[in-house]
């Protein structure tokens, strides 16, 4: 076990049946955001080595099935352990390839790890139900037994939880994976490999792939009849392909996609509790969360102290190398999202929105955007309609109740919102009548392994973490019997 799978000097390979397999195309460059330097190239897989690692799953997957939940669970813990043991190199590996904070890689990495640990306590938690018939004449026998080979996509924004939080709960259902990150951060999820690897996994149950042409090489896998399960985490747009796809071979699927969570600011809310819940909410990642805090919406009472309080705590981020502990903003992934972010700030600006800070992308090195707030942003602007995913607060003000709730709603997304008010009763209120999977009261900070993950509307289907997370890899068998 001394193969180093992770960043090496030169190319990284795939990681297929446990071994290191050059790409069968031209190697794929990985940046530094922070620097646009190569910092390494990584295998870049066809159609073929995508159907080799299907291979190797499909040969993996009746041996680890047949493992007893028990030494599963003791594998999981294993992952676990080892991510923990590993936590610094993870964290800087994502601060260089993603280019986050390393405070924000390096609670990324805890909460990556954190999928193992509680898939290993869950793991042995595969309960079923056994019930008599209501005509009294036989016996409803149902359990739960793993679907098979499953194909996981990830995105670049959490380049290692992303990847647990799908490999974790496969596993612990008895399921084998492909795993096939995002191009821009590949380097984790080999490095993920490598602790699962480490830890005691069995060759074959988890394969990473990374490819250029993610379409044909994710489509070949979906048709392939071993294929059972795709969980993807991305754009709502790359998801309804994929579910397209995935009709042809009648796959279970798990849709993690995009969101556009509006954070709502009532007239009682402790506003220096609202800036702090808004400094992760929307500062975490530099903004590039499904869960950021996209549309601020501020009672008007409120929301030009809400603006000015949440400028000068932005504005006292440094903007700096992610991978550099003195940063408190790093840059964005790559120099398409400055420039999208850049779009979206001008088209505010010029339909109104007040500049309260930044706004301004620097010239230079590394794909860099400032910290930058917003004030009296119309509502038809295309900021407030569609995901910024960059470090831009955007504040609406609102007069009523009514009013916030409908803004807030006004969306086909539904992953998360948050809201701010010092009355519990009518903040649980609110959160009945907004139209998302999950719901902060007085807080910037959703994401937990326990709870379920997930949106409605055009924001996915089914849940990632909790105990639902692993039945998204299993299916119900039912045994009807009589004794
Ligand atoms: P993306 O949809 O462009 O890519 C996601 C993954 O899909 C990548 O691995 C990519 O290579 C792959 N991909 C792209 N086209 C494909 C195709 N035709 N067939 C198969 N695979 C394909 O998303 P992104 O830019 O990497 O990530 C940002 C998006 O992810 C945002 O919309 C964000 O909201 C969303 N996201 C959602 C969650 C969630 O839990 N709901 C979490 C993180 C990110």
């Amino acid at each position: 076990m001394t193969t180093t799978i992770a960043p090496s000097p030169d190319s990284v390979r795939l990681w297929i049946g446990g071994e290191p397999v050059p790409g069968a195309l031209e190697p794929i460059p990985v940046y530094n955001p922070s620097t646009d330097e190569v910092i390494t190239h990584v295998a870049n897989a066809d159609v073929q080595q995508g159907l080799r690692a299907v291979d190797a799953a499909a040969n993996a997957l009746s041996s680890w099935k047949a493992t007893p939940p028990r030494e599963r669970a003791e594998v999981l813990r294993r992952c676990f352990e080892e991510m923990t043991r590993r936590a610094d190199e993870i964290a800087e590996l994502i601060a260089t390839e993603n280019g986050k904070t390393l405070a924000d890689a390096r609670s990324e990495t805890t909460y990556a790890a954190e999928f193992f640990r509680w898939y290993s306590e869950e793991a042995v938690r595969a309960i079923g139900q056994l019930s008599v018939s209501p005509s009294g004449s036989n016996r409803i026998l149902a359990h739960y037994a793993p679907i098979g080979v499953a194909v996981l996509v990830t995105p670049w924004n959490f380049p290692a939880a992303m990847a647990t939080r799908k490999i974790a709960p496969a596993l612990a259902a008895g399921c084998t994976v492909v795993l096939k990150p995002a191009t821009e951060t590949p380097l984790t999820a080999y490095l993920i490999a490598e602790c699962c690897r480490d830890a005691g996994v069995p060759e074959g149950v988890v394969n990473v792939l990374t490819t250029k042409q993610s379409g044909p090489v994710v489509s070949a896998m979906l048709h392939d009849d071993r294929v059972r399960a795709l969980s993807f985490t991305g754009s709502t747009e790359v998801g309804r392909t994929l579910l397209h796809e995935a009709a042809d071979t009648v796959l279970k699927t798990s849709m993690e996609l995009g969101g556009n969570a509006p954070f709502l600011v009532f007239d009682d809310a402790d506003l220096d509790s609202a800036v702090d819940g808004l400094m992760i909410a929307k500062m975490r990642n530099g903004g590039q969360a499904c869960t950021a805090a996209n549309r601020i919406y501020a009672h008007r009472s409120i929301a030009d102290e809400l603006g000015r309080r949440l400028a000068e705590r932005m504005g006292a981020l440094a903007t700096g190398p992610g991978a550099d502990p003195s940063s408190g903003c790093g840059p964005l992934i790559n120099q398409a999202a400055v420039d999208k972010v850049n779009e979206l700030v001008t088209e505010a600006v010029g339909d109104g929105a007040r500049v309260l800070l930044g706004a301004v992308a620097p010239a230079g090195k590394g794909c860099f955007y400032p910290p930058t707030v917003l004030a009296d942003v119309p509502s038809r602007s295309r900021i407030v309609r569609e995901e910024i995913f960059g470090p831009v607060a955007s504040i609406i003000a609102f007069d009523t109740e009514t009013e916030a709730i409908d803004a807030a709603n006004d969306t086909v997304l539904g992953l998360s919102a948050y809201i701010y008010t010092e009355d519990l009763r009518r903040g649980l209120a609110i959160a009945e009548k907004l139209e998302s999977g999950m719901i902060a009261i007085n807080q910037g900070l959703l994401s937990d392994p326990a709870a379920p993950f997930g949106g409605v509307k055009q924001s996915g289907l089914g849940r990632e973490g909790s105990h639902d997370g692993m039945l998204e890899f299993m299916e119900t068998k039912y045994i009807a019997t009589k004794w």
